[in-house]
């Protein structure tokens, strides 16, 4: 997929902008942004939340792991969604094992506003000129701690 992406980016107008449907996972988002890709759209982070799971600069937590029971810590620090100034890891996952709707909404939240926040620092990474050493350090972080 990213080869074929690579060959489609090279036959574009450079000074149009560029949409990969389909394309949500923070890994494929930096990869095809690194081939010159402007815009995405997908439905992997409500979907990743329907499943009880948020995605976060260390990887992908599942909220129903019994390790989250007693964590009072946000899914991630620093995160300015409404889950993440509210609520901890522990409650979230208690809603959503409860089957409350609300741990699916606020993971959603939460899941929308890591990508958000993910491509603006790429946007900055590419305005500073160093986009390729920050998405290198961007995947490592991910790999090293996703379960
Ligand atoms: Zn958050």
């Amino acid at each position: 997929m990213f080869e074929a992406t690579s060959a489609a980016a090279a036959l574009l107008p450079e000074d149009k902008p560029r949409h990969f449907l389909g394309i949500g996972d923070p890994e494929g988002v930096l990869q095809v942004i690194a081939r010159g890709v402007d815009t995405f759209d997908c439905v992997l982070p409500t979907r990743t939340a329907r499943t009880g799971s948020a995605l976060t600069r260390e990887g992908r937590l599942n909220l129903r792991n019994a390790r989250f029971a007693r964590d009072e810590r946000p899914l991630e620090d620093g995160c300015t969604c409404p889950a993440c100034s509210r609520f901890s890891r522990a409650y979230i996952r208690h809603l959503v094992n409860q089957h409350e709707i609300l741990g699916l909404r606020l993971l959603s939240l939460h899941n929308l506003r890591f990508l958000l926040d993910l491509v603006a620092a790429a946007r900055r990474a590419i305005e500073r000129g160093e986009f390729l050493a920050w998405r290198d350090e961007a995947l490592r972080r991910a790999k090293g701690a996703t379960e």
